[in-house]
């Protein structure tokens, strides 16, 4: 065990500050605090870095926002077809160009009543580590939550949340490969989902309430309703979300019928995500930011933009719009401010940061075939650790690189390999893995001894690999 203890220090300080070496001094007082990272927060970085400002982007939770989860986008101008993810890469890299810093930290606290602002972060991965920013300015760009149905089998302690209810289609999608699937809600989200499903499971049905979509995207509606595995349940409600206890296996609808189904995935809007904003600055009652012309709160330098404060358009491209506004506002308030935090003038672009956060090929070992993952198993040398990923599961992308450094301290001691679920589906549903990021540890004799799902869940699974290296080297 003592052997190892140098290795689980080092795990312990990645799991600590894994996305981000190089951490801004939070002592200093910043010129302005972007909270979120979706194109609106994102364009927000690029205005404010180009005009000289720097910019600190607290990325949160769903790096991205709502738009990475969207498999084809068509109608962002100057792309005819782009992946959401691909699309706010590419606006991110921009951002992080223009000198932007971007930190895996989630805001939990704000305190808006004087100069300087105060913006209280935790860290993503490591919950323990907070930290409290101070700034000039702030753009609020926190978007907004996937609404739940609210209905018995759903969620809680009983519910089938991530055991066959989801709300991220290319997230957990995979897992559905020729199976039935029901997707809740006529919107332009549920046309997103029932899209990609459309293309994995054998049937998809779409639920709606009630006897209309209301789509944006009304050619790619059209088109999906004339599939022949895709059928529409007008004017019918989810009573119940029934299964066996690990499973879900039935919907119980309104109209008293009982669909058996093996997933259910939920895309009925969202709610603005401001309650950390409550008491700082004016919410309307339907929870959005109230905001005035040019983006502006009722907080003097604070600024909100995006699905959080627009409940009506909900467009990446008007949050965008939104960005661009805030950021030359908030660069005109800080003009305005008797003492204001100098900015380095130079947009340097921060080779380190791109390289910590993008999207290329990880040196994880990619497992392709069944057949190499049995191999794997059975050569009996080392424990073996198997992340089982999807490409577009933003959780999945923030663990990549906490085991490309776990894969480095235990090199020689225990394997690790990725394995993608849109590829290798059925291997998954063999080890019945009902969503992602799930992390399998097999011992040397092929069994397996460890299996966490989640980040939770996988964290403690990655404390106990110092004692699965030294219980082989005994
Ligand atoms: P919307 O609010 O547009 O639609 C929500 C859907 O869910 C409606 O059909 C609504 O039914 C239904 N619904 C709401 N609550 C319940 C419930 N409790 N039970 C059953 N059904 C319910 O939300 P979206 O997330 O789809 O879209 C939000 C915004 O984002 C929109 O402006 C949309 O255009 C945009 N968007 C655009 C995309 C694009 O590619 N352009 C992709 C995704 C979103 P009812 O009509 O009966 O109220």
């Amino acid at each position: 065990m003592k052997r190892f203890s140098r290795s689980l220090l080092s795990l312990i300080l990645i799991l600590g500050s894994p996305l981000f070496a190089d951490a801004p001094k939070v002592e200093e007082v910043q010129p302005v605090m972007i909270l979120g990272s979706g194109v609106g927060a994102l364009t927000s970085a690029i205005y404010l870095q180009r005009a000289g400002i720097n910019t600190i982007v607290i990325e949160g939770r769903n790096p991205g926002g709502a738009i990475a989860q969207s498999p084809l986008v068509h109608n962002w101008p100057g792309e005819i077809a782009i992946s959401g993810q691909d699309l706010v890469d590419k606006i991110r890299k921009q951002a992080i160009h223009n000198g932007a810093k971007i930190v895996s930290e989630e805001v939990i606290g704000v305190d808006f009543t004087e100069q300087p602002l105060k913006i209280t972060t935790r860290d993503v991965v490591n919950k323990e580590k907070i930290r409290t920013y101070k700034s000039q300015a702030c753009i609020i760009a926190t978007g907004s939550n996937p609404k739940l149905l609210g209905v018995p089998g759903e969620s809680g302690e009983k519910g089938y949340w991530t055991r066959g209810v989801y709300s991220c289609a290319v997230c957990d999608g995979a897992l559905y490969k020729d199976k039935v699937v029901a997707v809740i809600g006529g919107g332009d989200s549920a046309i997103t989902e029932a899209n990609y499903l459309s293309n994995i499971a054998k049937k998809v049905y779409i639920v709606l309430r009630s006897d209309k979509f209301r789509t944006v995207e009304t050619r790619r509606k059209d088109e999906l309703v004339k599939k022949s595995n895709v059928e529409i349940l007008y004017n019918t409600k989810i009573d119940e979300i029934q299964g066996d206890g690990s499973r879900v296996t039935h919907l119980n609808l309104s109209t008293s019928k009982r669909l058996p189904i093996d997933g259910i995935f939920v895309a009925i809007g969202a709610t603005p995500n401001s309650s950390i904003f409550e008491g700082q600055i004016e919410l309307e009652e339907t929870g959005y930011i109230a905001a005035k012309a040019g983006q502006a709160t009722s907080a003097p330098g604070v600024f909100a933009i995006g699905d959080v404060v627009d409940k009506v358009y909900k467009q990446a491209i008007s949050a965008a719009g939104d960005g661009a506004k805030a950021a030359i506002e908030a660069e005109s308030y800080l003009s305005t401010l008797p003492h204001r935090v100098p900015s380095q003038t130079s947009s340097v672009k921060d080779e380190k940061i791109v390289a910590v956060n993008n999207t290329d090929p990880s040196s994880l070992e990619e497992i392709t075939t069944k057949e190499a993952f049995y191999d794997a198993i059975s050569k009996g040398d080392m424990p073996i650790v198997f992340d089982f990923y999807s490409p577009y599961c933003v959780p999945c992308r923030q663990l990549l690189p906490i085991l490309e450094q776990a894969a480095e301290t235990y090199k020689g001691k225990i394997r690790f390999f990725k394995v993608n679920v849109s590829d290798l589906s059925e291997l998954a549903n063999s080890y019945n893995i009902s969503s992602v990021p799930t992390v399998l540890v097999f011992n040397t004799k092929g069994k397996m001894i460890e299996n966490g799902n989640g980040m939770d869940e996988i964290q403690k699974v990655l404390k106990k690999l110092d004692s699965i290296a030294s219980s082989v080297s005994k």
